[in-house]
């Protein structure tokens, strides 16, 4: 049963140097060709949404699609809409208001906005608009004055040029605007990316590890102080307001993922559509849609484990026994050492990350794949 769907929207105003997400600035030709597409793929798969309790349209910018008002105008005459528990949609601040009226029509019920830093400095070499506080404090409260109070903030620390005392004004703004939910990533230096490219070329540096470190703790203790509870590892919210969505991939739930790169679970089996827009753009018919979809390998043994880590509460025993028929500590003889190691705890029945393990995760990690 299918109760979570995911659909992307590979398009943006720019590209972010940091950036490797399937994305790209596109002409209105390639748009209307991708919404063609989609459309089939919607129609294909009409049969599995008689469940759905959640949709996240992700990207790119899903509110830079020209064709969003069309994308919901087919959901919606496939899904009841106002049934949907949780509806999310990315956003950046320059764009989250340009389809306002269509968010209260289909129900779009939760707004996730990628910010990154609201420090101008940082937002300098990023090239991001419209992240400066009045900026995105007017976003929130024309959102929040239309009745949409669940909002995240998706932000970025250890960029370039970032300092402890930029996250500590960052902080300031996320409880002045006093948002539902935060998302706050470490960041990664992917490959083919302009931020690579500067690093590589001296160009730019990044916070030593020493402030990375310092920056995360402020960060983690900061926001639990002013009631954000982290639930997994880069995720913190207000009661009541965890991504229903996003922990649904952490605990192995069907999803369904339409568009270009996008993934999906259903049951033992994972596949995912072509990360190509001109192979994407090809297929007719639900058998050559079908046959483009390639399967991923996957070891739901291991899955199980590592997503599960990754959120605060950690992994059912129980669950695990009857999913795999055996016990965790058997299969996996190390988890007992990094409970000397004080990197995990058993709590009931959940095995889980300690505070310190929560910071060297990758470690516990890798050791299971
Ligand atoms: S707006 Fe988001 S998806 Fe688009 S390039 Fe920037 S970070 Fe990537």
């Amino acid at each position: 049963m299918i109760k979570h769907l995911y659909i992307h929207i590979p398009f943006c105003d720019s590209v972010c140097p940091y950036c490797d997400f399937t994305k790209r600035v596109s002409s209105p030709e390639t748009q209307k060709i991708y919404l063609n597409q989609l459309l089939k793929e919607i129609e294909y798969n009409k049969d599995s949404f008689n469940s759905l309790e959640t949709i996240f349209i992700g990207g790119g910018t899903p509110t830079s699609f020209i064709y969003l008002k069309e994308l919901l105008e087919a959901l919606n005459t496939y899904i009841d809409l106002n049934s949907i528990n949780e509806f999310t949609i990315e956003t950046t601040p320059a764009r989250a208001l340009d389809y306002l009226s269509l968010y209260k029509k289909y129900n779009i019920n939760r707004i996730s906005i990628g910010v990154e830093s609201f420090d101008p400095i940082v937002d300098k070499y990023l090239k991001r608009k419209s992240n400066d506080y009045e900026s995105v404090k007017e976003v929130v409260n024309t959102l929040k004055l239309n009745g949409i109070s669940n909002i995240n903030l998706d932000l970025i620390y250890s960029l370039p040029f970032q300092t402890l005392d930029s996250i500590k004004k960052d902080i300031e703004i996320i409880k002045e605007l006093d948002v539902t939910h935060v998302s706050y990533y470490d960041l990664i230096i992917e490959d083919k990316t302009v931020l690579k490219y500067d690093l590589d070329h001296k160009k730019i540096s990044l916070p030593t590890e020493d402030e990375s470190v310092k920056m995360r703790d402020y960060i983690n203790d900061k926001l639990d102080e002013l009631g954000y509870k982290r639930y997994e590892i880069s995720n913190y919210a207000k009661s009541g307001f965890e991504s229903i969505h996003n922990m649904s991939y952490w605990t192995l739930e069907d999803y369904l993922g339409l568009g270009l790169n996008a993934h999906s679970k259903v049951g033992n089996k994972r596949f995912f559509n072509t990360n190509s827009l001109k192979t994407y753009a090809l297929f007719n018919s639900k058998a050559e849609y079908e046959a483009e979809r390639e399967i991923e390998e996957c070891d739901l043994k291991v899955e199980y484990n590592i997503l599960g880590l990754r959120t605060i509460k950690g992994v059912s025993l129980n669950i695990y026994k009857v999913l795999f028929k055996n016990d965790l500590l058997v299969d996996y003889p190390f988890v007992q050492d990094f409970i000397n190691n004080g990197l995990l705890e058993i709590d009931g029945d959940y095995l889980r990350l300690t505070k310190k393990g929560l910071d060297l995760g990758n470690i516990v990690f890798s050791k299971f794949l």
